[in-house]
């Protein structure tokens, strides 16, 4: 078998076409600041080949400088949108700032030692290497436990590690060995299985990028199957999902939680004098007061038209009532502000250490919220095993 680096080279030009080409139309309009910089980033990596290709061809000691020089910056410019991707997907990354002036460096070096093949060839190289190492470790460091589960951030990394040993290969073989890399189509064994290597790179590259993608719209599905939309709330499938959760960890810490049944009082009224939509603003500055109020590890949920639960980590029933009041008062002073009175009455108890579900405590949450409507609402009862 002949391997020939021109062949190779145009074989990844077209590949890097056809994926450049057909990642807009697979992965449609409007999507996430995240998934359209890894997708420009594969483009601009297209760029930069092309420009790479035709230098080659072109004869010219200026349009090689220019359309070379290009096709660095654009190399650069894709790595910096990797990673910039990354960031979206992952949260902030380590060595943000050194890649940031590698890709600034990389270019104008490479433009100003372009006389000299070994400086060129060496600084390029060695430069991008550095770059492509610090993306690889933003793929894997620090975890992110929200996103990156999925383990299309391994592919990634590896296709990244290859990739900056066969440049920096390149790089040290052009500068020092300059017989072992004469000139960019060398048909010499490191160039050959670095121009494979990055044929590989790109399909693995391009199928990290759609995993990644994937993640996020399921992601997506699984945040709205939870969320209320109209309070942005949990609704009652998160509900079920982290109270479970909540309610394993306060027994296994033997730390008291509370469970709150909260409802707003004659809300019909509200809706019935000042109109739906009023109400529903009413219902949304509700939710966001409880959400001003609740510590890390709380859980809160809209369950009906115009009730919510709340379920507090490590609270008591002075805890609760502290809660109560803190959201009473909260609400108090918007409601001056907004001249629209919202009360609500509130049923307490507290989850016993030998209930396994939430079941029997949210009924008696309820029969204390009954309590307290019978009472002459706007209040809080507790339940007896609460006091
Ligand atoms: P009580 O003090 O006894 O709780 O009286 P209430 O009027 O609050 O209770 P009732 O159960 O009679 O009425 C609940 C009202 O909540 C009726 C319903 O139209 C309204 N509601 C339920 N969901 C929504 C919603 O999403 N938006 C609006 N605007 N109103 C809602
Ligand atoms: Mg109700
Ligand atoms: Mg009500």
């Amino acid at each position: 078998m002949l391997l020939d680096p021109t062949t190779l080279i145009f074989i990844n030009v077209a590949n890097l076409l056809v994926m450049g080409g057909a990642l807009p139309i697979i992965m449609g309009q409007g999507l996430s600041t995240a998934a359209a910089r890894g997708r420009r980033s594969l483009i601009l990596n297209a760029g930069a080949w092309i420009c790479l290709l035709v230098s080659t061809v072109w004869s010219g000691v200026l349009p090689d400088l220019l359309l070379s020089t290009l096709a660095m910056a654009l190399i650069c410019a894709s790595q910096w949108l990797l990673y910039r991707a990354l960031e979206n997907w992952l949260g902030r990354r380590p060595l943000r700032r050194p890649l940031l002036v590698l890709a600034w460096l990389m270019p104008i070096g490479y433009a100003l030692s372009f006389p000299s093949y070994e400086i060129r060839v060496g600084w390029a190289n060695l430069m991008l290497a550095a770059q492509m190492l610090i993306v690889a470790r933003a793929c894997l460091y620090p975890m992110n436990r929200d996103f990156g589960r999925v383990s299309w951030r391994y592919p990634l990394f590896g296709c990244l590690v290859v990739m900056a040993g066969f440049t920096s290969a390149r790089g040290i073989l052009g500068a020092w060995f300059t017989e072992l890399y004469p000139y960019f189509r060398a048909p010499t064994p490191v160039n050959l299985a670095a121009l494979v290597a990055a044929n590989m790179a790109l399909v693995l590259g391009t199928l990290t990028i759609l995993g990644a993608w994937r993640e996020e719209a399921e992601q997506q599905l699984h945040r709205l199957a939870i969320t209320d939309p109209l309070t942005g709330l949990l609704n009652r499938n998160g509900w079920a999902a982290q109270t479970e959760r909540a309610l394993r960890r306060a027994q296994r810490h033997g730390q008291p939680l509370s469970l709150l049944l909260l409802d707003l009082d004659h809300f019909k009224q509200v809706n019935d004098v000042h109109g739906h939509e009023v109400g529903d603003e009413v219902l949304r500055r509700f939710a966001r007061m409880l959400q001003q109020c609740l510590r890390t590890g709380d859980v809160c949920a809209r369950v009906g038209g115009e009730e919510v639960c709340v379920l507090l980590y490590n609270a008591d029933a002075a805890a609760a009532r502290a809660f109560d009041e803190r959201v009473r008062a909260g609400l108090a002073q918007q409601t001056t502000a907004r001249s629209l009175p919202v009360g609500f009455s509130a049923g307490h108890t507290l989850c016993r250490s030998d209930e396994t579900t939430l079941e029997p405590a949210m009924a008696r949450a309820d029969a204390a919220l009954y309590r307290a409507k019978g009472a002459g609402r706007g209040r809080l009862v507790s339940d007896s095993h609460a006091s």
